[in-house]
């Protein structure tokens, strides 16, 4: 695997690799990889000829500096991951490379924009849309690859690849989970033991939550979803929403859309976890 810092030198190296005809299959993350994250990469180096990660903890996309502060970083362990699942390129480049100078590009995304994570967590959507944008821009991929865990992020990538006519097909990826139903994310290794303990409850709850589905409206659902968090003290419920699967608009009849799925965001102690499942 080439690692490596700079944007000049990957672009020449990708170049090389697009000139014998190789297809390129991308997966942007923000590293202290897990299993979640290397479906991504398995799926990418199956669907192309080339594989590239990216490891880089967006500065502009966290709203809350302490949530910056304390992103996990795990380089070691990452690089080891990407080598043995035969990862080609990862590129792994300084805050300074990204941004020499402050970019202030602002994307209209509209609604898709202000709910749920976009409501909760100002400037984050824009903050991913300028660095994921330099980053189409750099390794130029055929493909590349988002996982439905954050799956507004995947909405506002799809929509940002549409507004500016960039000629990458961007592929949802499942959510990956742990045994007991956890969806995995880089965030729950900073959970203590007695909150990991805790953690399954949210996927548990979205599983008896679709069971209610369609005796209970959209609205009655959600108080159901809010009532199962507030009897436990170690929760507080950020949002629950049930959305539309393209818009992300709440929906208020069954009968609003072809597709719809529950959103959560929880705080467990001090740690901000998201989940979501379909419904119809
Ligand atoms: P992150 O490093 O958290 O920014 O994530 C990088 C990519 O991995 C994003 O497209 C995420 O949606 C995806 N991802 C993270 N966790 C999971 C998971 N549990 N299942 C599927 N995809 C995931």
């Amino acid at each position: 695997m080439i690692i490596n810092e700079y944007i000049a030198e990957l672009k020449q190296l990708l170049m090389h690799e697009r000139s014998q005809a190789k297809t390129i299959g991308f997966v942007p993350t923000m590293g202290a990889l897990h299993p979640g994250h290397l479906e991504l990469m398995k799926q990418a180096k199956k669907e192309n000829d080339i594989l590239v990660a990216s490891i880089f903890v967006n500065p502009i996309q966290f709203n809350n500096p302490e949530d910056l502060k304390k992103y996990p970083r795990t380089f070691e362990t990452d690089r080891q991951m990407l080598e043995d699942i035969g990862c080609d390129f990862l590129f792994y480049p300084s805050a300074e490379e990204i941004y020499p100078e402050p970019d202030n590009t602002y994307y209209d995304f509209g609604a898709l924009a202000q709910c749920m994570e976009g409501e909760k967590r100002p400037g984050h959507f824009n903050g991913v849309a300028i660095v994921v944008r330099k980053l189409f821009d750099i390794v130029e991929p055929d493909k590349a690859y988002f996982g439905e865990k954050d799956f507004q992020q995947l909405a506002i990538i799809q929509a940002l690849v549409r507004k500016l006519n960039m000629p990458v097909q961007v592929i949802p990826c499942p959510i990956v989970r742990e045994v007991d139903g956890l969806a995995m994310s880089s965030r729950n290794m900073r959970l203590s033991k007695e909150a990991r303990q805790e953690a399954p409850f949210i996927y548990e709850t979205l599983k008896r939550a679709i069971t209610l589905f369609p005796t209970y409206s959209p609205e009655a659902l959600k108080h159901w979803v809010a009532g199962q968090f507030e009897n436990k003290e170690t929760f507080t419920v950020d949002y629950i929403e049930i959305a539309d699967t393209t818009e992300l608009q709440a929906v208020h009849n069954w009968e609003d859309a072809s597709g719809i799925s529950l959103f959560v965001a929880v705080f467990l102690e001090e740690v901000r976890l998201i989940d979501n499942i379909r419904i119809i």
